[in-house]
């Protein structure tokens, strides 16, 4: 039986197996190596870029590899106690998607702090324009959130209705590079990406599938390549967004707190009963809204409480583990190939 080694790249990935196009544009339904998602279960994910084996007699190629990520968006698995779930790998921006006149704040906090964390780009993209009572709301609503997402991240409005509010998103997507849209379902990416594709690509307002609990969720993902552009993949479904490791990512979130702790007199100051703080003295001095103080000190102590679950996980796992055989299962998976 002869087989044929080719390199290419995860781009879709729903209910079947993962779709990856090879470098010649081709693509193929891949299925992971056992060696793979044995033990530290290494499964690839949309942006991967993966080596495949295609024997010659089967219609599916087996990933064999998954190369070293240069960036990843992590989320706290949200069925696992104390385990990271990737969404997506490999990619220079994020976008981060709300309605303009329901722009959630605590949400889009959270989705700053992950978007951050991941190390690219990050972009606020408010959407429904249209929808807002008129300029002056939107002017007002642009700017809490410019507020919100600090000086450096661009906040740019878009509309279903004014098809050439898309033109300054294109502009942003370099080509040669790939953005992760996030957002809450409804917020209306896939209407952005039709708009950004100019045709309908991904199905606005679609029949979703059941997730099990009588909810509907979009469950596909794929990488869509934008005419003159880069490409952009939409991430639905992502409901929960759970902090897995977002220290960086909360500190590049309010920097204004950040550079207020640093006149704490305390260095570990938690911000709470302790003298000295500068962070309450400017809460106090009406400098810092307490809103944004809560949510910082809520996803910090989010922070903390997933960090001692995973403390603990790792000490079980140690407990139900020879000493002599730790670590080998993930070892001999790694090795594995070649
Ligand atoms: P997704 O779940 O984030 O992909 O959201 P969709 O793109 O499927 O959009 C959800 C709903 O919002 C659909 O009914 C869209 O027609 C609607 N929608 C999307 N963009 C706009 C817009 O700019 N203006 C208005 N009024 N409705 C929009
Ligand atoms: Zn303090």
């Amino acid at each position: 039986m002869t087989e044929e080694w080719r390199a290419g790249e995860v781009i879709k990935l729903d209910r079947g197996y993962p779709l990856v196009r090879f470098d010649d544009g081709t693509t193929l339904r891949c299925e992971h190596a056992t060696a793979l998602v044995k033990g530290e279960d290494r499964r690839a994910v949309i942006g991967d870029r993966v080596e495949v084996s295609v024997p010659d007699s089967h219609d599916k190629g087996v990933i064999e590899s998954i190369a070293p990520r240069t960036r990843e968006f992590v989320r706290k698995d949200p069925t696992e106690r104390a385990l990271p779930q990737v969404l997506a790998a490999n990619f220079e921006r994020v976008i981060v998607a709300q309605p303009l006149s329901e722009v959630n704040l605590r949400r889009l906090e959270r989705e700053l702090v992950l978007a951050f964390e991941t190390g690219a780009q990050v972009t606020v993209v408010l959407t429904k324009a249209d929808l807002a009572e008129d300029e002056e709301a939107t002017a007002r609503l642009v700017e809490r959130v410019q507020a919100l997402a600090g000086p450096d991240t661009a906040v740019l409005v878009v509309s279903e209705q004014d098809p050439s509010s898309v033109e300054a998103v294109r502009a942003l997507l370099e080509p040669g590079t790939t953005t992760v849209l996030i957002g809450r379902s409804g917020v209306g990416k896939s209407s952005l990406i039709n708009m950004l594709v100019g045709s309908a690509m991904l199905e606005v307002g679609s029949v979703r599938e059941t997730d099990g609990k009588g909810r509907h969720t979009t469950v596909s993902r794929e990488i869509v390549t934008v005419p003159g552009a880069g490409r952009i993949v939409d991430m639905p479904g992502v409901r929960g967004l759970g902090l897995w490791d977002a220290d960086n990512g909360i500190e590049a979130a309010f920097p204004d707190i950040a550079a207020l702790a640093e006149q704490c007199r305390f260095r570990d100051c938690q911000h709470e009963k302790e003298p000295g703080c500068a962070v309450r003295a400017a809460v106090e001095a009406g400098e810092l809204s307490p809103e944004r103080l809560a949510s910082y000190l809520a996803l910090k102590q989010e922070m903390a409480a997933v960090k001692e679950r995973r403390e603990q996980a790792r000490r079980m796992s140690k407990e139900s583990v020879p000493p002599s055989k730790r670590g080998r299962k993930g070892a001999a998976a790694r090795k594995r190939h070649r």
